[in-house]
């Protein structure tokens, strides 16, 4: 068994905190489990969208830059975020996204039918039916609860060379691969949730750059903080910069660049988002971290209210 079990969470830039909380929270449905700041950056919030718990797997963030300029899809990111719906469920969210203006493309990619869309920054996403996700979404007023969004069912990478971030996933991060069309390479964990990798092949596109709508990193789901040190141990044995195990106060973080590009992350799944809120309150108060406490009458005033 792999240690690695399928995607933590995935992390993009935004240009709108509310514009993130009208779209993810009240088009898509997901709960705000965290109103936190970026811990590196603590002027700016960090939010988490998720299931109701937060489970890992289902976890999408946002770095919230005011006006930030849209980046540019390209190589060497991780392009297009694929939720897990219900079988029959794209009917639903194809009115829900038409009526909230959002783009919409239908694909269909490796045997199985695809909605393409968008926020207003651009992130890209995708809901993809999954037959046998057992996972229930966060279930809100106007989603029907047989539609909700499970979470993640993965992520697709484009990469100038597919190689050497395949031979990563299926070599120590314990991926197989499962699938190959066209400039495809799917790669799975199938006994996880979130457990999707796909490849996609493109030789001759330019890098993409950082903005709003773009993924700044994933993340990686591993148990504790044990075996997140094994990992990390036999990354750097294979060359590999990583960084130490670093406390995000709901999980411990490492992060290393991929071959293709792609800032990946392993996080674990300790102790999770009830740290410092009870799960019926998850989302509702600003959390910071021990080390920015002090800036709390100042964040207060600066960071933009929520309207939830
Ligand atoms: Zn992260």
């Amino acid at each position: 068994m792999s240690p690695v079990r399928g995607l933590h969470h995935i992390t993009a830039i935004s240009s709108s905190a509310q514009g993130n909380v009208d779209f993810f929270g009240k088009v898509l449905g997901l709960r705000l489990v965290k109103k936190t700041v970026n811990f590196d950056d603590p002027g700016t919030y960090h939010l988490y969208f998720a299931d109701g718990t937060g489970t890992p797997g289902t976890v999408l963030t946002f770095f919230p830059w005011a006006g930030a300029h849209k980046g540019r899809p390209g190589t060497g990111e991780a392009g297009l975020t694929q939720f897990a719906v219900a079988p029959g469920a794209l009917d639903f969210w194809r009115d829900r996204l038409m009526a909230a203006s959002a783009p919409l493309e239908e694909k269909t990619v490796a045997d199985e039918t695809r909605l393409i869309s968008a926020d207003p920054d651009g992130f890209a996403f995708a809901l993809v039916e999954a037959p046998d996700d057992p996972r229930t979404g966060w279930i809100v007023d106007g989603i029907d609860p047989a539609a909700a969004i499970k979470g993640f069912r993965g992520v697709t990478l484009t990469l100038r060379d597919v190689e050497p971030t395949r031979a990563l996933l299926t070599g120590l991060m314990g991926y197989t691969e499962v699938g190959h069309e066209g400039a495809l390479t799917r790669l799975a964990n199938a006994e996880v949730a979130a457990g999707v990798v796909d490849l996609v092949a493109a030789p001759q596109t330019p890098p993409a750059s950082q903005g709003a709508g773009r993924i700044h990193h994933i993340a990686f789901r591993v148990a504790d903080r044990a075996t997140q040190a094994t990992i990390r141990s036999t990354l750097v044995a294979e060359g590999f910069q990583v960084t130490p195990q670093i406390d995000r106060s709901y999980f411990t973080a490492i992060y290393f660049r991929s071959p293709g590009g792609v800032l990946f992350e392993v996080a674990t799944d300790e102790p999770g988002f009830a740290t410092d809120e009870r799960v019926e309150e998850l989302g509702q108060g600003l959390k910071l971290p021990v080390e920015h406490e002090h800036l709390r009458p100042m964040l207060e005033k600066r960071l933009p209210e929520l309207v939830v």
